[in-house]
């Protein structure tokens, strides 16, 4: 089991160069080549004899060498090794480029297996380069199916599977099995040595089915029993329970009235701060569904528990917005509201800090700056952060220890189908705000190709003409020549559109690459109407308000998914006027059309998310890991659903006999969790 640890050099064949190379794709030791799986199969099994050979793809040819191979030169150096491998059906003409090492392993008279893509001139078929082996030798690169691995520079699929059918012979019966031997008799779910024999070089199709099951099932039930150690532990000891005061007063002072969602929202985070046993509460809510709001009831209703609030948001302009909305809402309720942000001056924070330990001040608002030692509290009871996903778990727990088991909220934006939100946020409690306040106008979307740039200019002219501001995003921030010319770079499109387009106009550019105060101030000046369009990456996903920015346009609509282009969205409409969304793409392909259609005909992200999800599938769904679900390796988690309601079932059921996971049967899941946590503790939510 220990040697599962092992450095990966202990292998043959790895030294410190390929090491490295495999450490680019986070494999380090034995078990970690052990657990990475193929991303696909190729099916080798059949033989075709040369005329019949389809030209569509590459596949299996079984010939006899006819002559000896000849080694050709050719111009510019290259050389060529020619080959006629012929059967009753036809001549095969093969070429190998700067190979003619192969030359000796030709014998005329003999029969090979030849792996390629065929080509026809004539009667001929022709085929480069082919993977071959002897007819008598199949069954390694022929003959069999084949897995096909992720790659990185320095590792190529030969390699990779040299080593892991290395490891697998080494060590494939040593294996950690972390279901316990009862759980896989029952569920009739294969063992783990056949199981990882099978998923990377399965026998066949049932042993593949078998095998990937097998590991499904292990995948989701590891998750779902980690989700509920974490639940456990978060519970097992008391927090601070509140005395909960009418809100009224509350209510009463806003400029407007609560919706539904929002009251539904406060009292289920009320009821879990009256508990005793420490909050833990996902908010869900789609952009300007009116989250704040939640979060400044709540601050509300700690401060008269003589509680004090933290409200930590990702970039300091964020956190000066919610300075503002907050100030604005709770001092004239007597509830005292102290900002602090990394880029204040030593003395402005040290002051800050005395209103924080003197209790002076109710709530604190600001950026990770909140986190650093120096920042204490006298008595912090409710911690909140907003846009979590920006946040790793040891900000997040180090902020909450700055108090004594405080009640924490963590606020997000992004939509997610609620079936899986229920999976992903196992161990969190969940509140969604599922209705917009009242009097919300739709922000017209429009799919438009490059035939209507010059409308949309004028458009854009009419707008600032107006007095409005434009959004304009690019999916890069600099040129790259590995992507096709017509993907827009934020730095060289602004350029070109301040001195092309807009030379009347005042264009500013924000992006990922910049520095965080270079990036807040073109925001913050943008914010204020110092320019009339902002060209940016998506740094402006995360919320920004700009009240007076009526039309957001997206280039290469198509290279963004559904739910980032929701979010983009909602950067527009936050004021009294009326905003359009136009997203420019060229693609042609029927996908990437009905998905920019979607957009076109609803602005409910989570009808949008639950397309995304439908369209793309989960694996690009969860590949940008913003829900902060660990990597699903071979699960599937929409097609796999019921699967992971057994998983959740069983797990739920190991747990409640064994809370801990102390009993020794249960030793291999809880060491596999551990680890979970170890690598993932920065995503896990
Ligand atoms: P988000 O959920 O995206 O963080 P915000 O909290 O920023 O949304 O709220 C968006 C806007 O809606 C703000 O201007 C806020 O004042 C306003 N708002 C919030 N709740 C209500 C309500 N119940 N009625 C009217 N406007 C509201
Ligand atoms: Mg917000």
């Amino acid at each position: 089991m220990d040697d599962l640890t092992r450095d990966i050099r202990t292998l043959k064949g790895v030294g410190d160069t390929r090491a490295k190379a495999l450490e680019k794709l986070g494999l380090r030791t034995v078990g970690d080549l052990l657990g990475y799986f193929p991303r696909a199969y190729e099916d080798r099994r059949q033989f075709y004899a040369i005329a019949d050979a389809p030209l569509d793809r590459p596949v299996c040819v079984k010939a006899m060498v006819s002559d000896y191979p000849k080694a050709v030169r050719a111009r510019r150096g290259m050389e060529l090794l020619k080959l006629k491998a012929v059967d009753d059906t036809g001549e095969l003409d093969i070429t190998y480029f700067n190979q003619n090492y192969l030359k000796d392993q030709f014998r005329p008279g003999d029969e090979y297996i030849f792996y390629g893509r065929a080509d026809s001139f004539g009667r001929y078929r022709t085929m480069a380069s082919p993977a071959f082996e002897r007819a008598d030798r199949q069954g390694v690169v022929t003959g069999r199916i084949l897995p096909i691995y992720r790659l990185k520079t320095g590792v190529t699929q030969k390699f990779l599977m040299g080593l892991i059918s290395q490891v697998l012979a080494q060590y494939g019966d040593r294996a950690p099995d972390v279901l316990p031997p009862s759980l896989t008799e029952r569920l009739h779910l294969a063992r783990a040595p056949y199981a990882y024999a099978n998923i990377h070089f399965p026998r066949d199709d049932q042993a593949l089915d078998q095998a990937r099951r097998r590991l499904v099932f292990e995948e989701l039930f590891v998750l779902a029993a980690a989700l509920g150690i974490m639940r456990r532990e978060r519970t097992v000891e008391p927090g601070r329970k509140l005395r909960i005061y009418p809100m009224d007063p509350f209510w009463a002072a806003l400029p407007f009235a609560p919706t539904g969602a929002q009251r539904r929202a406060v009292d289920e985070a009320l009821s879990d701060m009256a508990s005793g046993v420490p909050m833990s509460r996902l908010l869900q809510g789609d952009v300007g569904s009116g989250k704040t709001l939640v979060a400044a009831a709540l601050i509300w209703q700690a401060a008269q528990n003589g509680l004090q609030s933290a409200f930590m948001a990702p970039t300091e302009i964020l956190a000066a917005q919610h300075y503002k909305t907050l100030t604005e809402l709770l001092e004239p309720l007597g509830v005292h509201v102290a900002r602090l942000t990394g880029s204040m001056k030593a003395s402005e924070k040290r002051n800050v800090n005395e209103l924080l330990q003197t209790g002076l001040a109710h709530v604190a608002v600001g950026t990770h700056a909140l986190i650093s030692a120096g920042v204490a509290f006298r008595d912090l009871g409710l911690v909140i952060t907003d846009e979590q996903h920006r946040f790793g778990v040891e900000q997040r727990s180090a902020l909450a220890g700055k108090g004594t088991r405080p009640h924490v909220l963590v606020m997000s934006a992004t939509p997610i189908p609620r079936t899986l939100a229920l999976i992903i946020y196992g161990d969190l409690d969940i509140s969604v705000l599922d209705e917009l306040p009242p009097g919300r106008q739709k922000v017209d979307t429009f799919a438009v190709g490059e035939d209507m740039r010059a409308r949309i200019w004028r458009f854009v002219r009419r707008l600032v003409g107006e007095g409005r501001q434009v959004f304009l995003v690019c999916p890069m921030v600099e040129e790259n020549e590995e992507l096709p010319p017509n993907v827009k770079s934020a730095e060289s499109w602004a350029k070109t559109l301040q001195r092309e387009i807009f030379p009347d106009l005042r264009v500013a550019c924000v992006h990922g690459k910049m520095k965080g105060r270079d990036k807040d101030a073109v925001m913050a000046a943008f914010a204020a109407g110092e320019y009339d369009i902002l060209v940016s990456t998506t740094v402006i996903e995360v919320g920004v308000d700009v009240p007076n920015a009526a039309l957001m346009i997206v280039e290469n609509a198509d290279r963004f998914g559904l739910s980032q282009l929701h979010q983009l969205r909602g950067r527009v409409g936050r004021g009294s006027h009326k905003s359009y969304c136009v997203l420019f793409s060229d693609a042609d392909n029927p996908e990437a059309k009905a998905r920019l259609k979607i957009m076109t005909k609803t602005n409910d992200g989570f009808k949008i998310s639950e397309e995304d999800l439908r369209l793309r599938g989960p694996g690009d769904f969860f590949g940008s890991r913003q829900h902060g679900l660990p990597e699903m390796h071979v699960a599937d988690l929409s097609a796999d659903m019921r699967v992971l309601k057994d998983a959740q079932n069983e797990a739920n059921a190991i747990l409640a006999a064994d809370p801990e996971l102390a009993l020794p049967q249960h030793r291999p899941l809880r060491e596999r969790i551990d680890k979970l946590f170890e690598l993932h503790g920065d995503t896990f939510n």
